[in-house]
């Protein structure tokens, strides 16, 4: 990983906290002290016994910020695989996506087959935190001629969805403004309210029009400030993210919110920062990957539907599937429908367990057909 390309990296504290669990739960001390500081990306190269194309299959290993339930009848506490740390569950089936890879390792083992296959475990997926960025940056897809970045989807008929994904290139922001601390009642004017400039750019961030050939979105999700009700607040902070259905009008749409911030805090006099924390381009996939997709899910018979798909959402395996592309390959996203009861990052989500076989036999077909 290049460490810069990170946007998201958690508190020194909180990564020494994190490798000292680690160490306590029996990771290889040689293996951690390489990811030390929270690089934690694994890229496993397995080589055929034959020359060939190089193929690259994504698997996310993130986990969620939310406290698994303590319902009996969820699955994972009826068979005791729940999670063991607080606060911190699988609840976007990544733990699933890295079984998934372990298995077709182990299948493909044997190097009978004609070329490479890299199987890319990324960390920091979840909040477009820069993990694929990371990986795309340091190089290591640069020679892969085919990418599948590959998801679980819940709660729907087992089948593959696949190709167009109409990802959304996407853009998260933290804003910071400035202002100057007074009596709200003694001496108001010579106060500066950070909250009230952080308003202003919150009412206007969500005045930015919609375009008419491109799907937007534009959200405040966080909205911070103040100390008490009679000081003037002098510092807010707010979460902003966009997103559009092309990487080009998502960049239009930073631009308009930066003037916005910029606009509110002079407008009020304070002084403000805005920073980029995290964004992915839109995913466009080649027709190639998808008809070879498509092709290796009719041969196995499993999979009730296969179509390309139709709902937005954002994913940072943009960053690989776009550097692939600019260095010549092909790839697309791949999205594997499995009936999962409860939503993606709820407290009782699990997986239809039928799910891991079928990926993986998926991904396996995939694989022998360019490589076979
Ligand atoms: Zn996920």
């Amino acid at each position: 990983m290049v460490p810069e390309a990170r946007y998201t990296v958690p508190a020194d504290e909180q990564l020494d906290a994190a490798y000292a669990r680690a160490l306590a739960d029996g990771a290889r001390p040689d293996v951690l002290e390489r990811m030390k500081g929270g690089v934690t990306a694994v890229v496993g190269i397995l080589k055929g016994s034959m020359p060939g194309p190089t193929v690259a299959f994504r698997f996310d290993m993130d986990a969620v910020p939310v406290q698994e339930t303590d319902d009996p009848k969820h699955l994972p506490n009826m068979n005791n695989f729940r999670s063991h740390y607080p606060g911190v569950m699988h609840s976007c089936a990544h733990d699933a996506h890295t079984a998934i890879g372990l298995t077709l390792a182990s299948k493909m083992a044997d190097r009978n087959f004609a070329g490479v296959l890299k199987l890319i475990f990324q960390p920091a997926e979840e909040g477009v935190g820069g993990g694929a960025r990371s990986i795309a940056e340091k190089g290591l897809v640069d020679d892969v001629s085919m990418i599948y970045c590959c998801h679980l989807t819940a709660g729907v008929e087992p089948g593959i969805i696949v190709g167009n994904m109409n990802y959304l290139a996407t853009t998260k922001m933290e804003a910071v403004f400035h202002g100057k601390a007074a009596h709200a009642a003694g001496s108001p004017e010579k106060g500066r309210n950070a909250l009230l400039g952080a308003a202003s750019a919150l009412l206007n961030i969500h005045a930015i029009p919609p375009y008419s050939k491109n799907e937007t979105r534009v959200n405040v999700g966080i909205l911070q400030g103040g100390t008490a009700s009679n000081v003037v607040p002098d510092k807010a902070r707010m979460v902003i993210e966009t997103r559009a259905v092309t990487t080009k009008v998502n960049e239009e749409l930073v631009e308009r919110v930066k003037a916005i911030v910029k606009g509110s805090a002079e407008m009020h006099q304070l002084g403000h920062e805005i920073k980029i924390i995290g964004s992915a381009g839109s995913i466009i996939g080649d027709e190639k990957a998808v008809e070879i997709a498509f092709d290796a899910a009719k041969s196995l018979g499993y999979h009730t539907y296969i179509k390309e798909y139709d709902a937005p959402g954002s994913e940072d395996a943009s960053f690989l599937i776009q550097r692939v592309q600019e260095c010549g390959g092909k790839g697309t996203y791949l999205a594997v429908g499995s009936r999962i009861p409860n939503p993606h990052h709820s407290a009782n989500f699990d997986i239809d367990e039928v799910a891991l076989p079928r990926l993986t036999d998926l991904l396996w077909q995939v694989a022998m057909k360019i490589l076979g």
